[in-house]
């Protein structure tokens, strides 16, 4: 049969470890047979960002910006360790961090349900999405701890030289202080990432901060979002039919776990932070949760929420078998496929990823799964490697086309 053509091409970040051995696994097994795949290839693995200065890096966000729509392999994030494990130049950044603060992003984190996982909060059949605000507060505090009797003070000096201030507390012995800060700026992006982010999945948005205790810091949270809303969103989600609801943290914790999911869940940076991790270990696996970070002008960049998985590698590099589970690094790349199928109108390719899919979640639903999958299942199971378990996928696919 003839191979599904695209209009656009992706851009392609490649990575490091054992998800770069799985990204070219996925391509040539599931991929490159059905697509005339079209992607502007940019391999951010860390050899490369340290040959070019890391410039490769910027130059991968600015394609994203200038594409659409990208698709991106876990990469290391260079520690002491690693500068002398690939003898680098410098330690460089987080290359996720320098293409969020590019795209001036909100990263989407979702994870892929499967029946014969079951995730610990019972009610839980829909997924939950967290959306994580990456800019400010704690992440940006400046910090002291104070030894002697004192009185602390928060000053802010104007342009003008006009200045305000407030006393903290008046101390009477040792203690700790902290000041940080946030952005009107960003949290308008933040939150129309999150409204744009909820249309396109046509899911309420929830959004929840401890507004009634942090009566400016998290008010302002709370007011920028309503105000956006009624602006810019509100007739368009009354169209979709779907809801933006805005809850204080405690209750919208409360409500989360009662509910049967399906909506995507706003927070601010901190609370993003440990909830993503909470429902990601309710939800089974980090191993199966995808994560988008979306611009406020609608650019996409998809990536799996893990990271290289460097045990499996090493055993790799000895010539040993691994059971890595690809799901998450397939479903960027159905993710990223898809959104282009969207923008390009071209139902071939968004039919191929949802099929894809399905046949992924089939094979796990089957029995057929990595070693990290069948610690969670009940039931029957036969556990295979990576290769082996896209060439399963790859037979439900087939079949399914
Ligand atoms: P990791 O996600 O690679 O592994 C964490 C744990 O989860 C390990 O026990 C691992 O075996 C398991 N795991 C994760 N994904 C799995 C999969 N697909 N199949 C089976 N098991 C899986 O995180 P880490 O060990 O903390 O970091 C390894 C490297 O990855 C580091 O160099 C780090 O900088 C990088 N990292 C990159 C990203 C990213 O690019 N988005 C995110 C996190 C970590």
């Amino acid at each position: 049969a003839d191979k599904i053509q695209m209009k656009v091409p992706l851009v392609e970040m490649d990575g490091d470890e054992m998800t770069r051995v799985i990204w070219q696994q996925i391509k040539d097994i599931l991929l490159l047979p059905y697509i005339d795949l079209q992607t502007v290839y940019y391999d951010l693995g860390l050899k490369k960002r340290d040959e070019s200065e890391d410039k490769i890096t910027v130059e991968a966000a600015e394609a994203t910006k200038k594409y659409g729509v990208a698709v991106k392999c876990a990469t290391i994030t260079p520690n002491a360790q690693r500068v002398e494990e690939y003898n680098l130049k410098q330690m460089w950044k987080s290359p996720n961090g320098t293409i969020r603060a590019i795209l001036d992003g909100t990263v989407f984190r979702a994870p892929i349900i499967v029946k014969n996982v079951k995730p610990f909060v019972r009610t839980w059949e829909k997924p939950i999405t967290i959306a994580r605000h990456a800019y400010g507060d704690v992440y940006k505090d400046v910090e002291l701890k104070v030894k002697t009797k004192g009185k602390a003070e928060l000053v802010f000096t104007g342009e003008d030289g006009q200045a305000m201030k407030e006393v903290i507390h008046n101390f009477a012995g040792p203690g700790i202080l902290l000041g940080m800060h946030n952005l009107d700026r960003s949290i308008e992006s933040f939150a129309r990432a999150c409204f744009n982010y909820a249309l396109d999945q046509k899911q309420d948005l929830w959004f929840s901060t401890k507004d009634t205790i942090s009566k400016k810091y998290d008010h302002t949270f709370k007011d920028i979002f309503q105000e956006v809303y009624d602006r810019e969103y509100k007739e368009k989600f009354t169209a979709a039919g779907i809801e933006y609801f805005y809850t204080l943290i405690d209750d919208a914790v409360a409500r989360v776990i009662r509910s049967s999911g399906g909506f995507i869940w706003a927070c601010k940076n901190y609370d993003g932070d440990v909830m993503s991790d909470m429902v990601a270990t309710a939800f089974g696996s980090l191993a199966m949760m995808t994560s988008v970070l979306v611009s406020p002008e609608g650019h996409y960049e998809y990536e799996a929420a893990h990271g290289t998985v460097t045990r499996h590698y090493y055993q790799h590099l000895k010539g040993e078998e691994t059971s890595t589970n690809p799901v998450a690094t397939l479903f960027a790349w159905t993710g990223a496929l898809r959104k282009r199928g969207e923008l390009d109108q071209l139902d071939a390719l968004v039919e191929f990823t949802n099929k894809l899919e399905k046949a992924s979640i089939e094979t796990i639903e089957q029995g057929i799964m990595t070693k990290d999958l069948a610690l969670l299942v009940e039931g029957d199971k036969r556990v295979v490697n990576t290769r082996q378990f896209l060439e399963e996928i790859n037979i439900r696919l087939m079949k399914s086309l």
